[in-house]
């Protein structure tokens, strides 16, 4: 039996854990002799150095994932099946050890961090009826004697590279089909939070997974250019923010690499006036505020239609002394840290400049913040926003709130349609009218109607429009058992010797 990961919550931070890459089934310490800081967000203190890897360790994982794929693309689809029962129920088993990991990098509150394994644990469960996800089509008698049927097979070695705020989940979303649909995988985390990883891979292993099909190497952008020029890898997978997206998606598709980068947001809640205003008020807060305002999907413009915005604003206002800001472990916090120093001080830096041009500063999370070396902000609303300030245009990617008026309901959504990303956007709402014609507007990807973060269940997919994805296939769900595939069709005949003759003529389909 492997010996799992000891949950870093048991680390004291004075020792500096280092975090090696895992091949082919066992870990491995870094060559390059670089490595980066890991921090506790919590306590402002660095736990980890993470390995960083060179362009030799990618082609170690490379090399370790091609010679597992002729095993692993030719397990029987009822063996994979039956394994992806056991990742199921180990990860099941481990999730409370796997969200304190999350906690004590990432710093999001446990309950938070639960909640991301257990999202993530719902697409292990998709993948859980592989059998029936790759079934192709069978047509008899497609021509005289002949039969049509496609097949799916899977790409080969394929990589998946992830950003900060999901450690666990947004990794699941890619190995979970890669690996169900046989092909072998590569994982490049997020270097701020890169032990979830080690110990996926620990409980992967453990599971029964082969040796090489799943495989992690940590790194900066040396190892994301090793991945995307590597000739053997075959596809790629990115979450992470919109420059990098589109850097990923062209680099990746030049060197001939089947891509799907998602990047960054700015999701949009319009609240009309015949909404449930508690209702709403509520949904902004968990929204904006959840994970500190570090989910891809977190609300961060507040579009308050007509006459309801000065009671909006209050009713939030009213509830924000009630948010509960503090270290993740602690039971009864609601929000924990920013995930590093400078990314609290840019959240900060935009409180700064939307009251230099013009919003109202309706509470400011640079009082708020508890005391100590966390990197934390409190909660922070901005009202009288417009689209030409800072806080408006940016991902600002923290808990920053910032309202918007607008006068119609046309006003409202030509700004979510005129805003460059496309990711998320959720409408509040009475009339069941307008909800409707909402869906039918608006240009995003993922819609809410009085839901106010629209992630997709699993056996759908995720994924934006517009500057929030680049490439045609969205994550997890259906779009992924595509886009982790490639299609075959075969024509087949079974002839009857006694009819056979030679017909040099082109082959005719009636
Ligand atoms: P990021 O783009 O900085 O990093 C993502 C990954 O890219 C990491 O693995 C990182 O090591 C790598 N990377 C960073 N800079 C690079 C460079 N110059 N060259 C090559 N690789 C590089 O993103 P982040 O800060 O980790 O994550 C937050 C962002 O991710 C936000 O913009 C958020 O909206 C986005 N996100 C999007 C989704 C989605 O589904 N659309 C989900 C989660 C997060």
């Amino acid at each position: 039996m492997t010996e799992l990961a000891e949950a870093p919550t048991a680390r004291r931070d004075e020792t500096i854990t280092r975090i090696p890459h895992w091949i082919d089934g066992a870990r491995v310490d870094g060559t390059s002799g670089r490595s980066g800081p890991v921090y506790n967000p919590a306590r402002g203190v660095q736990s980890g150095a993470v390995d960083l890897a060179s362009v030799e360790e990618i082609d170690a994982a490379v090399q370790s994932a091609k010679r597992a794929l002729p095993g692993w693309r030719s397990t029987s689809l009822a063996k994979r099946a039956d394994l992806f029962f056991a990742i199921r129920e180990i990860f099941h088993a481990h999730r409370e050890d796997l969200a304190k990991i999350l906690t004590a990098e990432h710093g999001k509150v446990l309950s938070d961090a639960m909640g991301e394994v257990a999202r993530g644990l719902e697409v292990i469960e998709y993948a859980c009826g592989i059998p029936t996800l790759v079934k192709g089509e069978f047509t008899e008698q497609a021509s005289t004697g002949v039969d049509v049927y496609s097949i799916r097979q899977p790409v080969g070695v394929v990589a998946g590279i992830t950003p900060f705020n999901f450690p666990a989940m947004v990794p699941m979303w890619m190995w979970a089909p890669a690996i169900a649909c046989g092909n072998c995988f590569i994982l490049k985390p997020s270097e701020k939070d890169p032990s979830a990883s080690l110990l996926t891979a620990e409980l992967l292993k453990e599971a029964g997974l082969p040796d090489g099909v799943f495989n992690v190497v940590h790194g900066d952008k040396v190892a994301v250019d090793a991945i995307l020029e590597h000739p053997e890898i075959g596809a790629v997978s990115f979450v992470g923010s919109t420059p990098i997206a589109r850097y990923i998606y062209e680099t990746g598709t030049k060197h001939g690499k089947r891509v799907q980068a998602l990047g960054g947001a700015k999701n949009h809640m319009i609240v009309l006036p015949d909404a449930d205003v508690e209702m709403a008020a509520d949904a902004a807060v968990s929204a904006g505020y959840g994970s500190a305002g570090e989910r891809c999907m977190a609300v961060s413009v507040l579009v308050a239609v007509g006459d309801v915005a000065d009671t909006l604003v209050d009713a939030i206002r009213e509830r924000l002394p009630n948010v509960k800001v503090g270290d993740g472990m602690e039971p009864g916090s609601e929000m924990g840290p920013l995930v590093t120093r400078e990314h609290r001080d840019k959240v900060a830096s935009y409180i700064e400049s939307g009251a230099g041009q013009g919003a109202k500063v309706v509470a400011d999370g640079r009082d708020t913040a508890p005391d100590g070396d966390g990197f934390f902000l409190g909660v922070s609303l901005l009202d009288d926003v417009t689209p030409e300030m800072d806080a408006y245009k940016d991902e600002i990617f923290g808990p920053v709130l910032s309202v918007v008026r607008a006068k119609t309901y046309d006003e409202a959504v030509s700004l979510v349609n005129d805003n460059p990303y496309g990711n998320g956007v959720a409408l509040f709402t009475r009339d069941g009218g307008a909800a409707r014609q909402f869906q039918f507007d608006v240009n995003a990807g993922m819609v809410g109607i009085n839901v106010p973060i629209p992630v997709p269940v699993a056996y759908y997919s995720f994924g934006g429009w517009k500057a929030s994805l680049f490439g045609d296939s969205h994550a997890y769900g259906p779009e992924s058992i595509h886009f982790y595939t490639r299609g075959k069709v075969v024509t087949s005949r079974w002839p009857d010797p006694a009819t056979s003759k030679i017909d040099l003529g082109f082959p005719q389909t009636r």
